[in-house]
């Protein structure tokens, strides 16, 4: 028994091993204080941030901070329960109605992470006889969440409507059909097509659900998301988001009508099997919903800074795919140059993550790079040229001539 487990964890280990001796392996890699623009990472200090998903910089805002501080010295360090039974305080029921005000819907429910919101989300309310119907680049969690509903699953090209279509002509036989996207894809940072989506969810009579994990606090004219980027706040049936990205801090949540709400908060396995978010990280959440409202020039910048970022990328030769959101891929397609840039750009105090098949398809091995509200015109001008000096020595970019 455990011998077929040694087997099975072999090949994986010796890969593991081969990064570690080439020095290619940069994972788990420990950071000093707060994900703000410049970071000490594995003792170096001063390296340009380029992976955090604190898309707003809010880290370690002194406001949010305060009520982190606030809410622990009154409700203590742990919700101690369960949140059905001994784990709901004040502040929980009140983020609830907070998140649902500004996602504009009548209720809200949270979870303990962004992770096990979809999983069991989509586990509890669909089952045998239902068929989910997903876009190919969906969150892995929302993946999980079929898996374990029983419900039959599809998946549709990356973004594209028309064989979305093709897919529903072919599933009227099923009880309830669900469409599910990412409204931002994670790894390739484009934007879901809502429009298509909720034409043809109408016209075959599906629900909608929609990932918000990279768009909360990113799209729309004030951070709401991908329905008020698209004038579509009605449209989306279960809105799910997380709050640990642009939000700095941890869970998930559900957006919808009530009913929806009073299911999930007494069928959900995660709300009522796992333990609730504790106050201070609750208070994270409101105080930053807050802020988002309060300091509306954050989401001016990272617009600002990711087109700066972006187009700088794309004068240098680098491919960033359809990407138009603060998530910038750097499209490399092997393996090894993948690796061996990411190590040129930290040798260069540039902090960034390889992603790797089989995160991403075959062949379509990347960097992908996160800009934040917070990094400054200098940040991303020296992140750029970093870009190009390691570009050019691995042959990936033209070698272009200096600027006198
Ligand atoms: C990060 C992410 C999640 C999971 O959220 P956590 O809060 O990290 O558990 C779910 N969906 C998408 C699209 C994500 O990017």
């Amino acid at each position: 028994m455990a011998e077929q487990l040694d087997e099975r964890m072999k090949p994986f280990l010796q890969r593991l091993e081969k990064l570690k001796a080439s020095d290619h392996y940069f994972y788990l890699q420990s950071i000093a204080g707060p994900t703000e623009p410049r970071v000490k990472v594995n003792g170096r200090g001063d390296m340009i941030m380029l992976a955090s998903y604190s898309y707003l910089g809010l880290a370690s805002h002194p406001k949010i901070r305060a009520a982190a501080i606030e809410a622990m010295e009154r409700y203590g360090v742990g919700a101690g329960g369960v949140r059905l039974l001994a784990g709901t305080t004040e502040l929980h029921r009140e983020l609830e109605e907070r998140i649902a005000e500004f996602k504009n819907t009548e209720a809200a429910t949270l979870f303990s992470s962004g992770y096990v919101t979809n999983m069991s989300t989509i586990s509890s309310l669909f089952g045998r006889g239902d068929v989910i119907i997903m876009d190919k680049l969906d969150h892995a969690s929302i993946i999980d969440g079929c898996l374990l509903s029983g419900a039959q699953f599809r998946t549709y090209r990356h973004n594209d409507m028309e064989h979305l279509e093709s897919i529903l002509k072919k599933s009227q036989n099923f009880n309830t059909r669900l469409i599910v996207a990412d409204a931002v894809f994670s790894m390739d940072g484009d934007i879901a097509d809502l429009p298509g989506i909720v034409e043809l969810a109408k016209k075959y009579d599906a629900l909608v659900m929609i990932d918000e994990a990279h768009s909360l606090g990113v799209l729309g004219a004030s951070g709401r998301g991908i329905d008020e980027h698209f004038g579509l706040e009605d449209a989306v049936d279960i809105k799910m988001g997380t709050l640990s990205k642009a939000i700095p801090s941890i869970g998930g949540y559900i957006a919808g009508e009530r009913r929806i709400i009073d299911y999930l908060q007494h069928n959900a396995r995660a709300f009522i099997f796992s333990a609730s978010l504790p106050p201070a990280s609750v208070a994270v959440a409101l105080t930053a919903l807050e802020i988002i409202q309060e300091e509306p020039w954050r989401l001016v910048n990272l617009r600002r800074n990711t087109d700066l970022f972006r187009e700088g990328l794309r004068k240098l030769g680098f491919d960033t795919m359809q990407s138009t959101t603060p998530i910038i891929p750097v499209l490399i397609g092997k393996e090894w140059k993948s690796l061996e840039l990411t190590r040129l750009l930290f040798e260069e105090g540039v902090f960034v993550c390889p992603i790797l098949y089989p995160a991403v398809p075959k062949n379509t091995d990347r960097l992908r790079t996160h800009v934040m509200a917070t990094h400054s015109e200098t940040d991303l001008k020296e992140a750029l040229d970093a870009f190009r000096r390691a570009g050019e020595a691995l042959g990936l970019i033209r070698t272009h001539s200096l600027d006198p």
